[in-house]
Parts: structure tokens; sequence; C-alpha cells
């Protein structure tokens, strides 16, 4: 490739790697910074802006070069690459299971126990009473068949794994049966088809997408027939002309022909949401007492705990599951550990578990409490007395998430916000680049933040960035 004149009066002007070093390091601020990470960056900055001259993509001035730009570019890169990549941030989406912002909060009770837990020494394997080697999961095993009235329990790192150690052990090789309408599909590439796969079970679809009958099941077995399947569809809903068959009357058709039943309720919980005039979603509780063998769910969806895949059931089973050596593989840490045993003790006393964990308290939230909180965060902004921006309580529905209740709308306030001379992305983009980030929507062109999911001490940090946005 030809290099112009012009392009190599840029590459002369253009400093070194030592040059800039040089400079950077005699900054207070980068003294203690290791001089591997700063040459590394330095290069790859000083190479980018080559590249551009050699290519000539972008105009480059000479000023643009200089020595002191490109160090103030090396500074911000630097600054950026230093600072934590994960951060809290604020979530105005109204969505309270949110996969993509961290699901779950822990309650108060679980981050003290992890927090201890995780800065000290602990009986995680050892067994004080006897002096000699305990089980990692005797903390929770007994407390979970104690709210879910199981035989038996395991837990593993999160339900993905939970329904890929379950396949594995009980049906390697054989077919599982499952409907057609519950092959499900759960965002981050986790399908039930592919697990399937994945575990050396066969699948064996029966049914329609939307219509599946016992006789369906019944036709489906064969010799070679492992497992009569049930995949909760937590995150979508097949409507008009429908049938399935519900666990009932599988756990029949299983005692008929003598195999096993397995449910994977996905979002599990032990709450009865019909009781708080929710929707009705299958409790843990109700698929053991109605007799499947084994069932998988979530620790971190509406149980509202750590990351965690629970397995409750039959210990006969649980037994083969627990030798699986993929069960190594998929353990817990003490982290985990700590902070599903204090989740589990609060569902002791559900009245305490929907008050102190805070994901059912957001979901059970009634409107007339966030209309509260919305109305202080309204007056915050107006107090700000800009006249360039207008606040106004809409209404809005949120929205459980994580791939549960997926029809439920709930009633929600919200603030909309206009500012003059800014478009709603704008506003959308500058919240999202504050810090703390603030996460909201757009609905109609109108930049909306759903109180729902925003905590009260969160409401001050709102108005800042408002008024960061504001006065610049
Ligand atoms: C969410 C979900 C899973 C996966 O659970 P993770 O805890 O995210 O691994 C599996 N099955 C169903 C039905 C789900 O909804």
């Amino acid at each position: 490739m030809e290099i112009s004149e012009d392009q190599q009066k840029l590459l002369r002007i253009l400093p070194g790697v030592d040059r800039v070093l040089g400079i950077i390091q005699a900054e207070n601020e980068f003294k203690t910074i290791p001089r591997a990470v700063l040459t590394r960056h330095i290069r790859l900055i000083i190479e980018a802006f080559r590249q551009q001259i050699l290519n000539g993509s972008q105009k480059l001035s000479e000023q643009e070069l200089s020595g002191s730009f490109i160090v103030e570019t090396v500074r911000r890169k630097i600054k950026k690459v230093l600072s934590p990549h994960l951060v809290p941030l604020i979530n105005a989406t109204g969505v309270v299971v949110h996969t993509n912002l961290g699901r779950s909060l822990l309650s108060r009770r679980a981050i003290e126990n992890l927090t201890t837990v995780s800065g000290q020494y602990s009986n995680l394997e050892f067994d004080l009473e006897k002096g000699q080697r305990g089980s990692r999961y005797s903390a929770v095993e007994d407390i979970l068949c104690e709210i879910s009235g199981a035989e038996a329990a395991l837990v593993v790192n999160n339900n993905a794994g939970a329904v890929l150690i379950c396949l594995e052990t009980i049906a390697r090789q054989q077919e599982v049966v499952v409907s057609r309408g519950e092959l499900v599909e759960i965002g981050g590439s986790f399908r039930i088809p592919d697990v399937m796969t994945k575990s050396g079970a066969i699948l064996k679809e029966v049914g329609t997408t939307n219509r599946t009958h016992k006789h369906d099941y019944i036709n489906a077995i064969n010799p070679n027939t492992g497992l009569l399947l049930k995949v909760h569809t937590s995150n979508y809903s097949v409507v008009g002309f429908t049938a399935s068959v519900s666990l009932k009357e599988l756990v029949g058709v299983g005692a008929m022909y003598n195999l096993p039943v397995m449910e994977d309720l996905g979002s599990g919980t032990f709450i009865d949401f019909s009781n708080y005039g929710l929707m009705k979603e299958p409790t843990v509780q109700e698929s053991v007492a109605t007799g499947a063998d084994v069932i998988t769910f979530s620790g971190d969806k509406l149980l509202g705990g750590p990351q965690a895949g629970i397995i409750v059931g039959k210990k006969e089973l649980l037994d083969k599951i627990k030798k699986n050596p993929v069960n190594r593989a998929l353990r817990i840490d003490k982290m985990t550990l700590a902070a599903l045993e204090s989740t589990l003790c609060l569902y002791r006393n559900p009245q305490e578990a929907v008050q102190e964990i805070p994901t059912l308290k957001m979901l059970l939230q009634p409107v007339s409490v966030i209309e509260k909180k919305c109305n202080r965060l309204c007056q915050l902004m107006k107090d700000l007395n800009e006249t360039a921006m207008t606040v106004n309580v809409v209404d809005v529905n949120s929205r459980a998430g994580g791939g549960s209740l997926p029809l439920l709308k709930l009633p929600s306030k919200g603030i909309g916000v206009t500012i003059k001379g800014k478009t709603s992305n704008e506003i959308e983009h500058f919240m999202r680049n504050n810090y703390p980030p603030i996460i909201g929507r757009i609905e109609n062109d109108l930049f909306i933040l759903d109180v729902r999911t925003v905590q009260s001490e969160e409401l001050t940090l709102i108005e800042c960035a408002f008024k960061t946005i504001l006065r610049g």
C-alpha cells in the first residue's frame, strides 16, 4: 500500500509508546499502576491511531495526533479499564425478576449471612458433632424437605444444571416423553431439546403445539421409555383451543407403566400467589403432593434467593442423582449456600417471607404503596424548579420477568419525564450512562421510570441524575 506524504507526516507526529508512558507514569493518579498495564493500553491506543492514519478512515488533524491529545485519551481509557465492570444500577423498568439486571435481590438476612461466611472459615464440609467430614448440603436439605414436603433434596449451580443432571441420571440413552407444547426455550440458549441431547436422553415429542392428551403419552411408551417429563411453560402461554395433561394425570400414567415422572417448574415458588390476589402459579409443595418423582426449579427467580438449581423428590432417585459425578461439576459454593439457607429459613413463616424477600415484596406491593413512592419522586423532581423539564405521574404495567407469569400485568405507577431540547432517546441514553446507571423505558416516545422496582433510598439518586442532565 502506498503511503502518501500527508500520511507520513501524520505518522511522524504520532508520539511513541515510551514518550506517552513517561508522561502518564509521572502523574500521581497513575503512579501505583503496574507498568505492564499502562504500556499495554498505550500501545493499543497508539496502534489504533496509526491504523486510522493508514486507512484514512477518519480525517485526523495534527492537533488530534499531538502528544497531549493522545495522553488524554490514554488517561480516560486507563481509568475506565481500572474501574469495576460489574456495577450496581437502578432498575426502573418495573420488571421484578430482570434476568439482564441481576434477577433477584437478596434479603438483608441472606446478605448478612453470605458476608459472614465468605470472610471466615466455616463448617462447610465439617460435621461439628462427629468431628469429621460432613456434607456440604446438610444446611439446606432438611429445610427444603420441611418446606416442600419432599423426601429428599439437592442443590446445584442453576436450574439448567438441575434439569441436565436429572435427565442424565434417570434417562441416559432412554426415551423421555414430553409434550410438543412444552418444548420451552428460555433466554441464553437454554432449550429443552438441546439440554436433552446433551444429557444423552432421547427426546420423544408427543401431541401438538396446542393440544396434548393422556393417550398421546400412553401411545408413546415403549420398553426404552425412561421418563415422563412435564415442563412448566413459565415464559409463554398457549391460549385458545388448547389441551394439556395435568401433572396429576401424568403421575397416574407413570404409576400405570412404572415410569418416573419429572417436572421442571422453572420459576419455582413456595408461595401461592393467588392468595395475594395475583395469578395462580403452581407451587413446589403442590407438585410434591401430586406425586412427581423429581421436581426442579430456580433459586433466583420467584424464590428470590441466590442463583441455584433446586431438586426435590423421591429419596431413591435423589440418591442416584447425588452420586452422579456431574454433581461435583455443578456444585454450589459456600456463598450460594449461605444465601440460600437464610432465604429458605424465611419461608418457614410465609408472612415474613413476603415482607423480607425483595422479589416477593416488589411483586406483591399494593399500587397505593407504589403511588406514595412515586409521588415522592415526582415532588423531588418538581423541587428542582426546572422549567425545561416536565414530570408527570403515569399509570404503567410492571412485569414479573425471569420467564415467569408471562400474562401477568401488574398495575403500577411511574413518572414520565420530558426535557425541552432533548429526545426521549437522549434522556434514556444519559440515564443509562449515569453513575449509578438508571434503566427506564420509552413508551409512546415518553421516557418512563416505573418505581415498583426502585428502592426508596434510590429516589434521591434519580433526582441527582436529572439535576446533572439539566445543569450539566
Ligand atoms: C428459567 C428456566 C430454566 C433455567 O433456569 P436457570 O436457573 O436460569 O438455569 C429451566 N427451565 C425452565 C422452565 C425455566 O423457566
